[in-house]
Order: C-alpha cells, then structure tokens, then sequence
C-alpha cells in the first residue's frame, strides 16, 4: 500500500521548479501552489501582470492534489441552511456560484487542453435516513424554485439501486452537473498553462515573512526576498502563524482517502453503474467516487486529527471497515493507496475571499475547494487585474474561531461531538 496521494502518483510533474529565480520585483506574489495560487497566477500572467507563486514544497502538495476530485454542485452548508442565514435570494446567487465554478474548471480545461478526464458524471448525494430524504426532497423543491437549473432527481428506496450497488442507504439525490476529474493532472496543467503565460512558479520556497516597506510589500522567502505591489495568500488548510490573522479563521481538518486495486468493469459498474461522485448526508461524511482506471476511491473523515503517515495508516483501516460496510463485494479487494490531507474550514463553512492591510486571501472552501478554489484564485486575479468589480460572497463577515491561536488543539472535541450526532442520527433513523 503506497502512502501518497493516486492523483500525485499518476501525474506527470509540471516541471522542476525547486531552482527557478526568485524574481526581485513582481506586481502579485502568491503564496501557495494548489488551485488557488496556480488558477490566480494564471490569469493573472495572461492579463500582463508579473507574478510569482511561491510554494514550500510542490505544485499541488497541499489539499490540490490529495482530494477526491469531485467538483460538485451545492454550498457547503445545506441549501436549506443557507435560505435561513441570508434569505432565499442571496442564498441562490451563492448556490449558482459553485455552479459557476464548475463551468470555470471545465472551461480552464478546454481552453488550456489540460488532460485531466473532467466529465459531468453527476453527482450522487445519499441519504441515511428516511429524515435525511426528506431534507433532500426539501432541498430537490427550493433549488427548482431558483429557475435555470437542470431538476434534481430524488430516489427513493425502491429506486436507490439503479444508482448504487448496496443496501446501505436509504435513497438519494442526483444532480446532472456535477463533474470528475483527475486532480494531479488538473493542478499540473494549470501550472504547465500559468508559466507558459509568463508566471514564474518556485517550489521548495516557503515564505517565511511578509512585511510593508511603504506601499510594496516584502515577501521573504527561504530562496531570496522579492519586492510585490499585491500579495494573495492561498495557503486553505495549511495557514499558518505567517498570516496569524487567517491562522484563527482557518480549521484545518483532516481528511482521508483510500484507493483499491482497479476493478474489473463488471465490478466497477455494480457499485456506481452511473459513475457518479457519491458522498453521505451525514456530520462525518464518506464520500467516494471511481477513478479514471475504475478504482474505488473511498474518503471521510476517519479521525479527527491531522494527515500524517502514521495518522493516514491508520485511518486506512477505519476506511476500509467503513467501505465493506457500504460496499461487502469489496471484502477481498486490495486498498493500493492511502493518503490523508488538510481541508480548510470556516467557522460558516462559507468561502471568504478578501483583502486585510493590503493582504488579499481566498479560503474557507469547508471541502469544496476543487472548483470554488480554481474559480475563486480567478475572481481575486480579475480584482487585483481591475476587471472584476465585485468578489462572490463579500460582505460576509470572517470570524475567528474563539480559542484557536495555533495548533488546532479542539478538533478532537469537534470530532467527537460530529460522531455522537452522526450514532443519534442513526439510530433515530433504525440504522445502527
Ligand atoms: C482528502 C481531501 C479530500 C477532498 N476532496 C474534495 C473534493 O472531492 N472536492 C472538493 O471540491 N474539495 C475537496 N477537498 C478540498 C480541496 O482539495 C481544497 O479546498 C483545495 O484544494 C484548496 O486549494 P488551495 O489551492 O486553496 O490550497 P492547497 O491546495 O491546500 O494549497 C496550499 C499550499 O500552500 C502552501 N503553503 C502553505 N504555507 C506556505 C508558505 N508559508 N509559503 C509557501 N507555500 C505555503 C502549501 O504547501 C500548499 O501547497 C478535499 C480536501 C482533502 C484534504
């Protein structure tokens, strides 16, 4: 069993960037080189600016390349939540944006030709319980009311079948726009495109200080200092005590990921016939999904801590109990894969984009960051470019999280609450 990430393992690297010059003097440096850094850089590079994208180890290391690769439909927090925070049409233009997001990826792909199997398989959200149908006939109704949306198809036990090889749950909900991809690959070719359009991307280059000198700032990185009229820092779930103040609004959880062996096609089409990205309505969700070359990838939150060997092997075996459990025909499959990464929430679980003394910022993605991560390095290039005069959801305020000053030392707390809500679900709902 290999601990890395499949999409990093079956990438080609965009290049060696571990000894680029650092440039002296640039108009954007970024920190950071997932979807955020590299989808800004670009955009910014072919709107004539000159930028950097400093990374502490490697293109797409961070959560960019260890996710599920799901780019899907809906806010992080339920549809239905959201009507009752903003009111019914604030709360749709924040829906339509992660729709937007995913044509913004889809269309990254076909204007840069990025190899990276993108497809609309849909995506598969399953209920539990026959309460968490319900919820999701309630949301099925309030997005048809929003107007321009392709239906969402609620299943019930009866039909749940023709979606999913297992007994396991209750129904389910489908929505045709959400899409797949190969992650290693999309994150490469977005730096492959980005320094074919002028940025200059250096790996192996943490910044460790960011100061003012008047109007410029000075970004000081382990390879040199360079001199930035902007600075975007898109650094999600690995903020750290360099920018303190994004450092306490940041919740870095880990999330967990094993990969079988590849299935043979019968298989493969017995447990999702569609090929839909497929996750849980559940506080510690599961989500999986097949591979390009018909693996089962299988992820969740397994513990509440954070990615590290040990950590990761670990939740492998928690993974695979829970795999079977959902999926029994798998029970003499090989898990070839196990890897683990960080996802940034927010106190809101909503995406907060903007600027603070001069810093600009975009995270909060709250595990939805394959599309809202790409678009939204974008939408701040577009800013910064003076082309985009509004940002998506601004004016929502940014809290800290009270208590968090550095390492996340209460996510062992969070987990627990999650899992008693998760067993009292279950059990309400005749499951466990
Ligand atoms: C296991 C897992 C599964 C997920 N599944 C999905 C999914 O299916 N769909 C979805 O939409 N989202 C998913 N997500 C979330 C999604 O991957 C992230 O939201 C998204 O990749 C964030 O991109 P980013 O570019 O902002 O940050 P990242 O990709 O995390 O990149 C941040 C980078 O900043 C660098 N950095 C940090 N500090 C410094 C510094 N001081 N100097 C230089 N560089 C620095 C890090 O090395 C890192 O490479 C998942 C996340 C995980 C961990």
């Amino acid at each position: 069993m290999k601990l890395v990430s499949y999409w990093q393992d079956t990438a080609t690297p965009a290049g060696d960037f571990r000894h680029t010059q650092v440039p002296d003097e640039v108009d954007v440096a970024i920190v950071g080189a997932g979807l955020t850094g590299l989808s800004a850089g670009l955009e910014l590079a072919q709107g004539g600016a000159r930028v950097v994208v400093l990374e502490s180890h490697g293109v797409g290391w961070g959560a960019s390349g260890r996710n599920a690769g799901m780019a899907t439909t809906g806010l992080a927090i339920g549809f239905g939540q959201a009507i009752a925070r903003y009111g019914r049409a604030t709360a749709a233009k924040y829906y339509l944006e992660y729709d937007k997001a995913i044509s913004a990826v889809e269309a990254l792909v076909r204007e840069h030709s990025i190899e990276c199997d993108f497809a609309r398989h849909g995506k598969l959200s399953l209920a539990v319980t026959p309460r968490s149908l319900a919820a999701m006939r309630d949301t099925q109704r309030e997005v048809a009311e929003v107007g321009g949306l392709p239906d969402l198809q609620v299943l019930g036990p009866e039909d749940i079948r023709k979606e999913i090889g297992s007994d396991y749950y209750h129904g389910g909900m489908v929505d045709p726009l959400g899409a797949g991809l190969h992650v290693g690959k999309f994150v490469n070719g977005l730096a492959t495109a980005a320094v074919a359009a002028g940025a200059v991307v250096c790996e192996a280059a943490p910044v460790v200080s960011l100061d003012r000198d008047g109007a410029r700032h000075l970004v000081q990185s382990s390879r040199g200092p360079v001199q930035a009229k902007h600075v975007l820092v898109a650094t999600s779930g690995y903020t750290s005590s360099l920018t303190p103040w994004l450092q306490r609004r940041v919740i870095p959880v880990g999330s967990f990921i094993v990969c079988t062996e590849p299935l043979d096609a019968d298989l493969a089409n017995e447990l999702l016939p569609h090929g839909r990205m497929a996750s849980d309505a559940k506080m510690l969700t599961y989500y999986f999904r097949l591979t390009p070359d018909n693996r089962l990838l299988f992820g969740g939150r397994a513990r509440f801590a954070l990615s590290s060997p040990d950590s990761d092997r670990r939740s492998a075996e928690i993974l695979r109990r829970a795999m079977l459990e959902i999926f029994p025909q798998l029970s003499t499959t090989r898990i070839d894969y196990t890897w683990g990464g960080l996802v940034d929430l927010s106190m809101d679980r909503m995406v907060h984009i903007g600027q603070r003394n001069g810093i600009h910022y975009s995270l909060g993605y709250s595990g939805h960051g394959v599309q809202m991560a790409t678009y939204a390095g974008q939408q701040v290039a577009r800013r910064l470019l003076g082309t985009q005069p509004e940002l998506p959801f601004g004016g929502i305020g940014f809290h800290a999280v009270p208590g968090h000053v550095g390492p996340p030392w209460f996510l062992p707390f969070i987990g627990a609450g999650a899992h008693v809500i998760d067993r009292w679900n279950l059990l309400r709902g005749g499951k466990a």
